[in-house]
């Protein structure tokens, strides 16, 4: 049987900025099944969510054979790797590993997230990876067994391909890999976080606001991604682009009485 062996395009991008260890776990994984190339900002870019860079020119500084960095988002680098810097379409897209988990709705704020967001909008299978770093805060990442999951999801996603609009949302608890129980494949669940404004004031006694911190309340079951970390297990979630809730359109049609407007 004559095999063709086609070398595997990879982007990899994330938020944490190029310099960040996550990413360089995860491009040591990517190098191993394809040839990987590296587009991320140039330092931190976490929580930027799906930002795109439009009112200033973007700058792209080549670091290595197959690295650059950008001084823009997550977002940016995905749309600039794919139409500018790569040598062809990209087979998949990895962002990450995030520092710190991206699970519930911090999937909504997350810059890890939204570069596979990027990805999919280009009809590319892609996937997000993130460390999940229990208390205390200071707890060390250790990326280790992390790039050995990230390296599994992308094989399986390479082979497989994903089902249309979805890419895959992927949070390691930060363990040795022996300490894994496993893989749950789970559903979003709900997080929100209370307290995360901080009062402090400037130098000169003005008053300014922090946000971040704060305590996060969850919503449990044994279905979702949050349940899946807390019990020891990689937790992947397929998400879908479509934001439409499907059920809300009669809900709407129901409700709504009318002014006048005929319903189509
Ligand atoms: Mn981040």
């Amino acid at each position: 049987m004559i095999q063709l062996i086609m070398k595997k395009i990879i982007l990899v991008t994330n938020d944490d900025g190029i310099h960040s260890p996550g990413i360089g776990a995860l491009m040591r994984a990517m190098e191993a099944i394809g040839d990987a190339y590296m587009v991320a900002p140039d330092r931190e870019r976490s929580a930027v969510s799906h930002a795109l860079t439009l009112h200033r020119p973007l700058k792209v500084e080549k670091l290595g054979a197959n690295v650059w960095s950008v001084n823009g988002t997550p977002t940016d680098c995905v749309a600039l790797g794919i139409e500018k810097l790569l040598p062809g379409k990209p087979d998949l897209i990895v962002s990450g590993i995030n520092r710190g988990g991206n699970l519930g709705d911090d999937i909504t704020y997350s810059g890890t997230v939204s570069a596979a967001i990027e990805g999919t909008i280009f009809g590319i299978s892609s996937l997000a990876f993130s460390l999940v770093i229990a208390e205390p805060p200071g707890a060390r990442p250790d990326y280790g067994a992390a790039g050995h999951m990230a390296l599994r999801v992308a094989r399986f996603a390479l082979e497989n391909g994903l089902p249309y609009d979805t890419l895959l949302n992927v949070n390691i608890p930060n363990a040795p890999e022996e300490e894994i129980k496993g893989v749950r494949f789970t559903r979003q669940s709900k997080r929100v976080y209370h307290g995360a404004i901080h009062e402090t004031k400037s130098p000169w006694g003005e008053v300014h606001y922090w946000i971040g911190g704060g305590r996060p309340f969850w919503e449990r079951g044994d279905d979702t991604d949050m349940d899946a970390v807390m019990d020891g297990y990689v937790s992947i979630t397929p998400i879908h682009l479509d934001f439409t809730n499907a059920g809300a359109i009669d809900w709407l049609r129901k409700k709504w009485n009318g002014d006048g407007f005929p319903i189509g």
